[in-house]
């Protein structure tokens, strides 16, 4: 059976720094449009020379009616990405999906969401489906661990920080590996956090909890090989690789 191939309107988007968009998109054939937090989409474009072109993208929000949030980056002579970030409001691209296996494990444990970049798309989707409803998080730790090159590409940084001060069982924990002077934050890279935290967890909780890494090939192999080194059972790290 073919797959159904979907229009999405670009209703609403902003930009995060100078290289990163927001987007809110609408599905147009549809009244609500289903998915896993955590699943892609695949956009699809006809270039100059009549070629077909896919590129998946993170959904970086929870199912919200027909309306699905992006979140990406200009990458240098990329075509799909530079396409995208040159759009206008109200402008259509076709899409399949929803796709992918980077959702959340049921049942549900303690979770350390790991991310570089953009790779915070899916984490969003992670946390505003758990948060949305005190039953889906009570009596369980969430940390996100976001980590960049440069302070200007912390996204979405106010919104996790309000999600952090509302509820004490989400941590958030930034660290930047190419600071200015200014910043007073954790420096460096994101698996060095992710070893500090596994090692406070108790030995049950170690034991069972997730992490979920998401961001580019070089980010997740040393996060995943840090956390093996400390003994976690690789069953327990999940990842999204972008490249
Ligand atoms: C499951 C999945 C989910 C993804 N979700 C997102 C997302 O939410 N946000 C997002 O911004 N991207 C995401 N990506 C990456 C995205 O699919 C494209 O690869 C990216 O936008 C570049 O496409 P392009 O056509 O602009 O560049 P291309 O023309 O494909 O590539 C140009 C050059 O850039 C390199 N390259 C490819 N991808 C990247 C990258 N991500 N960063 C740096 N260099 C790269 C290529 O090796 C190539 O040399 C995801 C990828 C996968 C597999």
């Amino acid at each position: 059976m073919a797959r159904p191939i979907y229009t999405a309107k670009l209703v609403r988007s902003r930009w995060l720094s100078d290289q990163t968009r927001h987007f809110e998109w609408q599905v147009e054939e549809l009244d609500r449009f289903d998915f896993k937090a955590g699943q892609f989409i695949s956009m699809l474009e006809k270039k100059d020379d009549g070629k077909n072109v896919t590129r998946a993208y993170s959904i970086a929000s929870a199912p919200r009616g027909r309306e699905l949030d992006l979140c990406l980056n200009r990458v240098p002579h990329g075509f799909f990405s530079n396409f995208l970030c040159d759009l206008t409001e109200g402008a259509e691209v076709h899409f399949h999906g929803p796709h992918g296996h980077f959702i959340l494990r049921d049942p549900l444990h303690d979770s350390i969401f790991v991310a570089t970049g953009t790779g915070v798309a899916p984490m969003r989707g992670f946390l505003q489906w758990l948060f949305a409803e005190e039953h889906r998080h009570a009596g369980k730790h969430f940390w996100l661990v976001y980590g960049t090159r440069y302070e200007k590409d912390i996204y979405y940084q106010e919104e996790f920080e309000a999600l952090a001060a509302a509820h004490p069982n989400f941590h958030y924990e930034i660290t930047v590996s190419r600071p200015g002077e200014a910043w007073k934050g954790r420096k460096g890279y994101v698996q060095v956090i992710v070893g500090e935290i596994t090692q406070q967890l108790s030995q049950e909780q170690r034991h069972m909890a997730d992490v979920y890494i998401c961001g580019l090939n070089n980010m997740v192999t040393s996060v995943r090989e840090t956390l093996i080194g400390l003994g976690v059972d690789p069953k327990h790290i999940i990842f999204e690789r972008y490249d």
